[in-house]
């Protein structure tokens, strides 16, 4: 801990030294990655209860780390928001995933009417310039906009709800669709979810995992009745076992993602899955 010394100064101990070096170096890191692209994507299948068809696919990024091998999200999202580098690695998430979800869609061989989920960090959304580099991301990969979706959390509902409603009204000419992600971690209230134009919401794994032989399911059943009764879809996310899916099937749940389906692949490991794929 941080303890003040008889001058006043504030005196910081080797640890957190130790800890203040490693985030800088993390953040020197980062900022090469991002110029040297050193990231990827992996793609997890969201299904379909009632036809337990394929519905989309949600891009999740990693890092290609040169020492530490693959690094996961948890572990520099944060830190890309804090520096602002968060900005240029979402253009090439978005860029990433519309070339991806376009040579999905120009392929005659696979289905044409599953979608592609992107997470949208809020500090992206709410960039001035988000709807513009969308644009060229689309045009440039001659994607249909109608095939792209966005993930984004309830954090982004509480800052300048006029310029989210105004962003949300441009996705919504375009016909891309709008999930809200981790449903009920956060602190949106009902009013706003009911005013602005949200297709899906997606229930967080930590409430997924109260589905257990005698676990609680009263969340999740009320997560979905606000969410039928809004005219809104669920995606529950984060599905491990049959007995989750049967249950998430009895409380009228719309679809469902997790490990039970498939953990993320990579791009050439997805489309192996939808081409074998047996929808029960
Ligand atoms: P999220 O959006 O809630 O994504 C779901 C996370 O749960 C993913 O972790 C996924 O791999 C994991 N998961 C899926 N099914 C299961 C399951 O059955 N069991 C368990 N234990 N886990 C499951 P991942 O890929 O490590 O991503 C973590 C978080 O990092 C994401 O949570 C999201 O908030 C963020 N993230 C990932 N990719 C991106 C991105 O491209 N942009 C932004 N802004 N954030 C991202
Ligand atoms: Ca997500
Ligand atoms: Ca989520
Ligand atoms: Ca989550």
């Amino acid at each position: 801990a941080k303890a003040k010394g008889e001058s006043g100064y504030e005196i910081f101990n080797p640890e957190m030294h130790a800890r203040a070096m490693q985030l800088l170096n993390l953040e020197t890191d980062l900022r090469r990655a991002i110029a040297d692209q050193a990231f990827c994507l992996r793609y997890q299948p969201i299904v379909d209860l009632a036809s337990g068809k394929i519905i989309g696919f949600e891009s999740l990024v990693r890092w290609q780390h040169p020492d530490r091998g693959l690094v996961s999200p948890d572990q520099f999202i944060p830190l890309a928001e804090e520096t602002g580098l968060i900005i240029p690695l979402s253009e090439w998430i978005v860029r990433s995933a519309c070339e991806q979800m376009s040579l999905w869609s120009r392929d005659p061989t696979l289905p044409a009417d599953f979608t592609m989920s992107v997470n949208i960090a809020a500090a992206s959304f709410q960039n001035p310039r988000f709807v513009h580099e969308l644009d060229q991301a689309l045009t440039q990969t001659q994607l249909s906009p109608s095939r792209l979706k966005l993930e984004v959390t309830e954090s982004v509902l509480l800052e300048n709800i006029d310029s989210v409603r105004e962003t949300l009204a441009q996705l919504k000419q375009r016909q891309i669709e709008i999930s809200l992600d981790d449903f009920g971690t956060g602190y949106s209230s009902l009013s706003y979810l009911k005013q602005l134009p949200i297709d899906t919401l997606k229930i967080d794994k930590s409430f997924i995992d109260s589905l257990t032989e005698d676990g609680d399911a009263s969340l999740v059943e009320a997560i979905i009745q606000i969410a039928n009764s809004l005219t809104m879809t669920v995606v529950a996310e984060g599905v491990e076992t049959a007995m989750q899916r049967s249950r998430l099937q009895q409380l009228g749940c719309g679809a469902i993602q997790g490990y039970l389906i498939s953990p993320p692949m990579d791009g050439a490991a997805a489309e192996n899955f939808m081409r074998t794929f047996q929808p029960h």
